[in-house]
């Protein structure tokens, strides 16, 4: 781990409850899951879910069975989605947890059921329909044979369908052909269930950029992930456009370690691929790939110093990288380094604009290395 004075990842909890309660405001009547998956989008899966229910918020979403045990390990008794778990997987415990589980196939459904009478108690399952992201999902051929198949496990106790659900594929494009199509079979796959004799009380279908372009998307429930964190699911706008004023929640900053005179010609980092046109200063920051910083960032993306922008010169490395500070520096060893989500410096997305990626990478993949403050 990096002393937290000479690097950390600064996130703001109270940003993350400003940005679900804005969003919350946007969506009402529906109701908000906060995804809290890949360890709250690098964010820190505890100290965000603490935030979120403490925000008022009802449902977590997590990916993983380990990350749901984490969060009941850590005393988190309330509603908690799961949906991706292996074939070997044990359920038992997850049952008896009452954590609700994403359901994807029919035989997800008989594990389930034989989970739950071992569990001593009905499971709550959310059945997924593919409508079109053709990633998982229950394929549209098999959706009557679930739907029939869990309605004799609701009728003989074992389950409790909570839902039907589904994933969209280019919600962040509003205008893209797949979204009306998505939208349909959603609708159609929820008639289905209900003209088997499910209740399905919850509809849900829209993650952060549906929920906030696509009112038609946001049903019963929107699962909130990187709009939560503060970062546009859609490059700068679908926030903006929506009203709703994110705030970035996770700055990451470091001290310089060392600044240094370079003339004309002289080659700086691995390979040489910067050579400096004329004399300048360049600063050491300690954060390399190692810590998720990109290596795309190399030579193309910025940090700031007190609202002044200073680029990457040559590649990142794996504990550090160099930046320009110009030929006018005064900067020296100590001064705060910005690489994104203060005032004034560069955004997640702007990273990843640079770096040929999406702001979701830019902050999911800050290393454990790297300290978390909260703030
Ligand atoms: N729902 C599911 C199934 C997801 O996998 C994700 C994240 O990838 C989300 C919702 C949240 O998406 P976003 O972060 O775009 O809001």
């Amino acid at each position: 781990m990096i002393d937290p004075a000479t690097a950390s990842a600064d996130i703001d909890l109270g940003a993350f409850a400003a940005n679900i309660r804005a969003v919350a405001d946007l969506v009402a009547p529906a109701d908000v899951m906060v995804v809290v998956k890949a360890d709250a989008y690098g964010h820190g899966l505890i100290p965000c879910a603490r935030a979120a229910r403490a925000a008022g918020v009802t449902w977590l979403g997590v990916a993983t069975l380990g990350e749901a045990r984490k969060l009941r390990d850590a005393g988190d008794t309330g509603r908690l989605f799961c949906w991706l778990y292996g074939p070997e997987e044990e359920l038992v415990v997850p049952v008896a947890h009452g954590i609700d589980l994403g359901v994807h196939h029919p035989d997800h459904l008989a594990r389930i059921a034989a989970a739950a009478a071992t569990a001593g108690r009905p499971a709550r399952v959310h059945l997924k329909i593919d409508t079109g992201l053709s990633r998982n999902g229950c394929p549209p051929e098999l959706w009557a044979d679930l739907c029939a198949e869990a309605k004799a496990a609701e009728d003989a106790g074992a389950v409790e369908v909570v839902a039907v659900w589904s994933h969209l594929a280019a919600a962040d494009e509003p205008t893209h052909p797949a979204n009306a199509a998505q939208l349909a079979a959603f609708e159609s796959a929820v008639a289905q269930a209900r003209a088997a004799g499910l209740t399905v009380p919850v509809r849900h279908l829209a993650n952060s950029a549906a929920a906030l372009a696509q009112p038609a998307m946001r049903f019963d429930l929107v699962r909130l992930g990187i709009a939560a964190y503060g970062v546009d699911p859609a490059d700068g706008t679908l926030a903006a456009d929506a009203g709703v004023p994110l705030r970035p929640v996770m700055r990451v900053r470091a001290q310089l370690l060392a600044t240094r005179r370079v003339e004309a010609g002289a080659g700086v980092s691995y390979g040489h691929t910067w050579i400096a046109p004329e004399a300048t200063t360049v600063g050491l920051v300690p954060l390399g790939y190692a810590d998720g910083i990109p290596r795309h960032a190399s030579s193309v993306g910025e940090c700031a110093i007190a609202g002044r922008r200073t680029p990457i010169r040559g590649r990142v490395c794996m504990d550090q990288f160099v930046i320009d500070l110009g030929p006018d520096a005064t900067e020296s060893a100590g001064a705060e380094v910005t690489l994104f989500g203060g005032p004034g410096s560069p955004t997640a997305s702007g990273w990843a604009r640079a770096c040929g990626t999406i702001g979701y990478e830019v902050v999911t993949r800050i290393g454990s290395r790297v300290p978390r403050r909260y703030i």
